[in-house]
């Protein structure tokens, strides 16, 4: 049999091509460049073997970003486990949302709460140098993928705690006396029957992550009502929702008192993230 290249393995694959180099330069450790210049070696059969193993997983619908372990989110590459939510391009929005309430205040103390793998955060703090950051997770084994994630992308530019990573469900062991100049989450907001939970990425990805076990507004209450007393006078709160729930976050930042509030549309023309400001 002739020895199989990496050319000939991407033409019979029955992934989509993307997929297909994403695992393939993982198993052999390449760049997608390298996929081309070398893509007439003859490639190991141990390679081949794990190759065809991941191509498998694939297609009985396992993320691609848990087969690789990894995905890119704001240009940093950051660790993904079956223990938390995989970064969404869409909530780079709500990263450069947060930026720009946070343009001209020097140290300004960011609050970022589900934080799960971290992205958020760390896309912030790795932004900005001197802000202060806090991300809480309930979920124990999440905090752990985020505090990896912290450590690898943020400890060459930034020595110490560059992000303060807790264990607490939404705000309840935030120490009561701290405030914060913005607030951000991207919180479970999918509601529980809703047949998306059963389609895709989101079968692999934690329950907990994506749906409230509700109305898909659960979370988004709890965070709105708790904001007041942790934000500074000014501070802003931004929160990431579902496709359809952007009226009524609305309604529930202006029923907490929130000014300004107005919503923001992702690439795909979809209001996405919605916020407020405390009044001062
Ligand atoms: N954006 C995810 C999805 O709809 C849901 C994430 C979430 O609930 N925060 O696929």
């Amino acid at each position: 049999m002739d020895p199989v290249t990496p050319a000939a393995l991407l033409r019979a694959s029955p992934l989509p091509p993307l997929e297909a180099r994403i695992l393939l330069t993982h198993v052999l450790g390449w760049r997608a460049t390298q996929l081309i210049t070398r893509s007439d070696e003859p490639l190991a059969r141990a390679a081949l073997e794990r190759y065809k193993t991941l191509e498998a997983r694939r297609e009985a619908g396992e993320p691609v970003a848990q087969l690789v372990g990894a995905r890119e989110f704001f240009g940093l590459d950051f660790e993904v486990t079956p223990d938390v939510l995989i970064p969404r391009p869409e909530t780079e929005l709500l990263v450069e949302t947060a930026l720009a309430a946070m343009e001209n205040i020097s140290r300004p103390r960011l609050l970022d709460l589900g934080t799960g793998t971290g992205a958020i955060a760390v896309a912030i703090a790795s932004t900005r140098p001197d802000a202060q950051v806090w991300a809480l997770d309930r979920s124990a084994e999440a905090l752990a993928v985020a505090t990896r994630n912290a450590a690898r992308l943020l400890d060459a530019e930034r020595p110490g705690d560059a992000v303060v990573l807790k264990q607490s469900d939404w705000y309840s062991s935030l120490d009561t006396e701290l405030r914060f100049d913005v607030i951000v989450s991207n919180p479970p907001y999918i509601a529980s029957g809703d047949p998306h939970l059963s389609e895709g990425d989101l079968r692999f990805e934690p329950r907990g992550a994506l749906t409230d076990e509700a109305d898909g507004l659960g979370a988004i209450r709890v965070i709105v009502a708790g904001a007041p007393t942790r934000l500074s006078a000014n501070g802003v709160l931004w929160l990431e929702h579902g496709y359809d729930q952007a009226e009524a976050v609305r309604g529930l930042l202006t029923a907490q008192g929130f000014a300004d509030v107005r919503s923001e549309r992702d690439l795909a023309g979809i209001e996405r993230i919605s916020g407020g400001k405390l009044p001062g």
